[in-house]
């Protein structure tokens, strides 16, 4: 089962992705904020992330330059809403492997967001 650990300050999202994956046989872990995200990166070496970049203390450009430095072989997708679209340019230069956008409906995450994820751990 592959493992993926979803990374959001909201918990709604952290659930909604949750729910989501688990249907679809992930083993998926959630995180509020960056520090936990990075003990589970420790602990359970995810194959995928999903990560917010808009969180407070350690933000998703932070997690994801960790992430790279300490785990080059975990792929990351971005979380990012309208407002933060801005620092995908930083997102990219860090290594991020993708990057999805909110509001994450049912279908984008059917559609594209499968798609992307499955050409990554394949
Ligand atoms: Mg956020």
């Amino acid at each position: 089962m592959t493992k993926m650990l979803v990374v959001d300050d909201e918990i709604e999202i952290c659930d909604f992705l949750k729910t989501f994956f688990e249907e679809r046989n992930y083993k998926v872990f959630t995180a509020l904020t960056g520090e936990t995200a990075m003990r589970l990166v420790d602990q359970e070496n995810p194959a995928i992330v999903l990560l917010d970049i808009k969180m407070p203390g350690l933000d998703g450009l932070e997690v994801l330059k960790r992430i790279k430095t300490f785990h080059p072989e975990t792929k990351v997708i971005m979380v990012t809403a309208i407002e933060t679209r801005d620092k995908i340019d930083e997102a990219n230069r860090l290594g991020a492997d993708n990057y999805i956008t909110k509001p994450l409906s049912l279908e984008y995450l059917e559609t594209d967001v499968k798609d992307k994820l499955e050409s990554l751990v394949r």
